[in-house]
């Protein structure tokens, strides 16, 4: 036996609780994982409020990722002791996820973890660490590069944007941060930006263009925070999009694309190819410092996990929760 959290939903109301499972129940998969930590992220507080319908089949365990130790597996490319990650893959979706003691999945929806990282960094990164590397490697990947001109993070106090400010500011990148919570500010310097701008700039209806004031852009916001991140972009510079804390819509203009170049990168951690999980991981390795890590994470009991989330939606919770499983 052992701890999960259960989502379940009877007569069009969904239910949540902690409970304990038995490896008989564990759904189908070639590789068996005994978890030992999981994460809290913006996507796992929907699906355990039930304010988005993330959860696709019940009864389910949330938990977009975990990381933890083989047990057993049928898998030639896994055997028990072997470190492992797993972010996404549509697990805590469709497919029972990682906030419980054990997981049972594909062996190729697996990572190995790097040996830079604990079980528990491993998740202090999570899917939003992950998700904000795969954000700086899209930027990279337009030719975003520290001399073009600053690169600003939208929800910098936010898990995704916690991580994005640390990895660009580590990069060499002049890093601006717009939060809603002016509170955070010296977090958010410590970490590495250099200005930090107010959420309510941003939040208004703006003109198309702007002034050119950043070189690229992670916006964690979609909504009307992305499209006024967009009119101030400079010239052949881009944005990786990856989130809709402000909203799913997008109202722009075509302006920013047609007359200054930009390009608008979509970002999805969930079903991203192996080789770009694999060098998200081994690039966090190098350019995460650990020290800045730590400073941005804390603990949540899996008992303490289900009232945890309506205070992450509500955009109360500062960097990474992490869930210690183990
Ligand atoms: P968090 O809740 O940790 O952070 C979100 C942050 O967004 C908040 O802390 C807040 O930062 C900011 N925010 C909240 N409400 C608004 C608003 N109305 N307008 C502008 N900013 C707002 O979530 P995560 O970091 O885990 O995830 C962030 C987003 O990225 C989510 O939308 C999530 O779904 C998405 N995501 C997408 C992935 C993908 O694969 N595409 C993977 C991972 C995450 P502050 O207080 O500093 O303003």
């Amino acid at each position: 036996m052992f701890d999960a959290i259960l989502i379940d939903k009877a007569d069009d109301a969904q239910s949540v609780s902690l409970t304990q499972l038995d490896d008989a129940a564990l759904p189908e998969g070639d590789v068996t994982v005994r978890i030992a930590a999981s994460t809290l992220n913006y996507k796992d507080a929907l699906a355990i409020t039930g304010k988005s319908p993330v959860v696709r089949k019940f009864p389910m365990v949330p938990g977009i990722d975990f990381s933890g130790v083989v047990e057993s597996s049928d898998s030639p490319d896994w055997k028990p002791g072997d470190r492992v990650v797993l972010n996404g893959w549509g697990v805590g979706e469709t497919h029972w996820g990682g906030l419980a003691g054990k997981a049972r999945v594909k062996g190729e929806w697996l990572v190995p973890l790097p040996s830079a990282f604990s079980m528990r960094q491993a998740m202090a990164i999570g899917t939003a660490g992950y998700t904000a590397m795969l954000c700086v490697m899209a930027l990279e990947r337009q030719g975003v590069t520290a001399d073009k001109g600053p690169i600003l993070v939208t929800g910098a106090a936010g898990g995704v944007g916690s991580v994005a400010v640390a990895l660009l500011a580590k990069l060499g990148h002049e890093v601006h941060a717009v939060t809603g919570r002016p509170e955070e500010s010296d977090y958010i310097k410590a970490l590495g930006a250099t200005e930090i701008l107010d959420r309510a700039e941003f939040s208004e209806k703006g003109r198309p263009l702007g002034k050119e004031r950043f070189a690229g852009a992670v916006d964690v916001a979609g909504g009307q925070v992305l499209a006024n991140v967009l009119s101030m972009i400079r010239y052949r510079g881009a944005v990786a999009a990856c989130g809709l804390a402000a909203g799913m819509g997008l109202p722009a203009t075509v302006a920013p694309f047609i007359l200054r170049n930009v390009t608008l990168a979509g970002v999805d951690s969930v079903m991203c190819p192996k080789p770009d999980r694999i060098e998200a991981w081994t690039r966090l390795a190098a350019d995460l410092d650990p020290g800045l890590l730590e400073s941005m994470t804390h603990e949540v009991p899996l008992s303490e996990a289900i009232p945890t989330c309506e205070r992450l939606l509500a955009g109360q919770v500062r960097g990474r929760a992490v869930v210690p499983i183990d």
